[in-house]
């Protein structure tokens, strides 16, 4: 059975899957946005976990427990801040989907929740942004059947209507 890919509005932090994607910056020290809400609702051993993994480059992904979320594990990415978008970032925002993926798989995760990384501080513009991470799952996930879902966690309507228009497309 390939893996089911859906939207959802929803606070990610929320979500009972086997692993939320963090959208975190290189220090993996904490932030805003929905760093810093995935930080307050897994409670200070996340930060502890994080300490010890010394960073993450743009574009890789790093993995901890998840501690008080109701999902098992948190997988910690980095976006690229955005600079027009000839400096690289459509490669790394792919690079973040992918590597989250392939961490997830190498960690027996079967289902696992998104949020737009890179489309709030660090300024992806939305549209792009949601065809690479659509675009991406779906190339990527087909490589690792033991993933059965991926979920694009949109924290508004709009960003909920992006995402279904495109599931709903044959491509992205
Ligand atoms: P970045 O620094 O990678 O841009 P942000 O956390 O600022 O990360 O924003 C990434 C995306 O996450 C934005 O689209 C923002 O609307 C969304 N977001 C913020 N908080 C939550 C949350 N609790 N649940 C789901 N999405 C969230």
């Amino acid at each position: 059975m390939p893996a089911a890919l859906r939207a959802v509005q929803a606070d990610l932090t929320t979500l009972a899957v086997d692993a939320i994607v963090n959208a975190a910056n290189s220090s993996l020290l904490g932030g805003g946005g929905v760093d810093g809400a995935i930080h307050r609702a897994a409670g200070p051993q996340l930060l502890d976990a994080c300490r010890l993994l010394g960073g993450c480059q743009t574009g890789d992904a790093k993995l901890t427990p998840g501690y008080r979320l109701p999902a098992h594990f948190v997988i910690h990415t980095v976006g690229p801040v955005w600079h027009g978008g000839d400096h690289g970032e459509p490669e790394l925002l792919t690079s973040c989907y992918r590597r989250s993926i392939e961490v997830a798989a190498e960690n027996g995760i079967q289902t696992l929740a998104f949020p737009g990384i890179s489309t709030g501080v660090y300024g992806y513009p939305k549209a792009p942004a949601a065809r690479i991470a659509v675009a991406t799952v779906r190339a990527t996930v087909p490589a690792f059947p033991l993933i059965r879902e991926v979920i694009f966690c949109c924290h508004s309507a709009a960003d909920l209507a992006l995402y279904q228009a495109l599931l709903a497309g044959a491509d992205s």
